[in-house]
């Protein structure tokens, strides 16, 4: 028999754990281990509350889950309750799957002030993250700018532009759809530091904000080269800028009353305000030969009380395990960091990929695994058993995948009309439906 201790049970642990699974049947036991008693990382906090058919990909994770060679240990916390080096003692492999929760610094004056917030708090927020259910972002002023030209920021901007019932029947949390129905915000500057050939926005993602009940897109056509730079696109980067090329030439819909407005070229130097955030010093840039920012020296203020940064993420560091600070990431090679200890998803890879992405990268290292500890090998650690004697003695009470059906379903029953259901966002929230708080 072997053990396998995935950590963090996103879709980077759970494809994992899918692909081990396969490769040893009842050969080996995985445990799925998350700081939380829910399961889903990424799924459950990260993905945006208004994209429901993303979350399906739950079900695949649950079926895993059931699987019998499969076990979810919950509310244990790798480098808190256990470190990674005693994992290692327990089990055969350990795959660090903990994704990377941290919001990159944009490294400028100002960025500390109040008002300014990083995606995945912001995210974080509206998912119900219990580390993020105080935040309380300030949408009393007009103005809200978000910082990089990805997917998150596209998330972000559109959650501060949609109307109350855009997002009720998603499963955004009550405490966010009360806070932005009351906010104020009416425009949502997106600032990219390169011009519009250079987003990292999806065409899908980018035409929904074409479709919104009370906001508009503004896309200044002065930001475009000539249509023909378009060919040397690869087709779905293409279509993204067709779309806004398409929102330029249409020019913003006047009977909308917010508006979300691309502001390419444009470079934060530093946030100001009197204590609190309340505009952005930006620099105008071109770009260089190499296709990078380069300033100009030109600047400009940008007002904004709310300014959200979505410029990446890292993944916090483990003791004892390599790290790569540029990358903000596990030092691994193809996955593998040292002797049994393997990396996945945003992890290894760093914070780039759709959900999907990590299905292959999943099944990768469960190969590597494979290879290097043959189905039908064998070895004498307790897995499990031994985990959960440590645990036992340092008084942490793990969870497991009924309990985390038993709070699936109170979550079901206390959702609003039409959404599929309202998260608890505190730890002991969690705990108290167990019978545990
Ligand atoms: P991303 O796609 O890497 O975008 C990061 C953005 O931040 C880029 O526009 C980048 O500009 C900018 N940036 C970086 N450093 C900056 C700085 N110092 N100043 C100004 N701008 C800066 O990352 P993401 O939006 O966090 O998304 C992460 C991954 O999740 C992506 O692969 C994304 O597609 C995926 N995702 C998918 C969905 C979906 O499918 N619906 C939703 C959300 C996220 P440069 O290009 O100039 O570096």
């Amino acid at each position: 028999m072997r053990h396998f201790a995935v950590v963090g049970s996103g879709p980077g642990g759970f494809y994992t754990a899918e692909a081990l699974n396969k490769a040893y049947g009842d050969a080996a036991r995985i445990d799925v281990i998350d700081r939380y008693p829910v399961p889903y990382g990424l799924v459950r906090f990260g993905v945006a509350p208004d994209h429901q058919s993303l979350k399906a990909v739950s079900k695949r994770y649950d079926a895993v889950a059931d699987s019998p060679g499969v076990d979810f240990i919950g509310n244990v916390c790798v480098g808190r309750d256990v470190s990674t080096s005693e994992l290692l003692d327990f089990y055969d492999a350990v795959v660090l799957a903990i994704g990377a929760p941290h919001d990159r610094k944009l490294g400028i004056p100002g960025e500390d002030l109040p008002g300014v917030i990083g995606s995945a708090a912001f995210v974080g927020w509206y998912n119900g993250h219990p580390e993020f259910a105080d935040l309380a972002p300030p949408l009393s002023g007009s103005h809200a700018a978000v910082i990089g030209n990805g997917n998150v920021a596209l998330d972000c901007a559109r959650i501060l532009a949609k109307t109350r019932g855009e997002l009720e029947g998603g499963d955004i949390v009550n405490h966010a759809l009360d806070a932005l129905e009351s906010g104020s915000v009416r425009t949502i500057t997106i600032l990219g530091r390169r011009g519009p050939l250079q987003i990292s926005m999806t065409p899908k993602e980018l035409g929904e904000l074409g479709h919104l009940e009370a906001a508009t897109p503004v896309v200044d056509s002065a930001d475009f080269p000539p249509p023909e730079a378009d060919e040397a696109l690869e087709p779905g980067q293409r279509k993204s800028v067709t779309i806004l090329r398409e929102f330029a030439a249409k020019g913003p819909d006047e009977s909308k009353p917010r508006r979300i407005v691309f502001d390419f070229f444009a470079r934060p130097v530093a946030i100001e305000g009197d204590g609190k955030a309340e505009r952005i010093l930006v620099e105008r840039t071109r770009l260089d030969e190499r296709g990078g920012a380069a300033g100009t020296g030109e600047t400009y203020s940008v007002p904004a009380s709310l300014i959200i940064t979505s410029i990446g993420y890292s993944t916090p560091p483990l003791e004892d395990v390599p790290y790569d600070e540029r990358g903000g990431k596990f030092l691994n090679q193809d996955g593998k960091i040292s002797d049994r200890l393997y990396c996945v998803g945003w992890a290894r890879r760093g914070p780039t990929g759709t959900i999907g992405t990590n299905r292959p990268d999943g099944y990768e290292v469960a190969a590597r695994i494979e290879s290097e500890m043959p189905p039908g090998s064998e070895s004498d650690r307790p897995g499990a058993e031994g985990l959960k004697a440590l645990l036992a003695s340092r008084d942490v009470m793990p969870t497991d995948y009924d309990d985390w059906r038993k709070i699936e379903a109170t979550e079901a029953s206390r959702a609003r009309p039409g959404s599929p259901r309202e998260k608890f966002v505190r730890v002991e929230d969690w705990l108290k439906v167990l019978g545990r708080a």
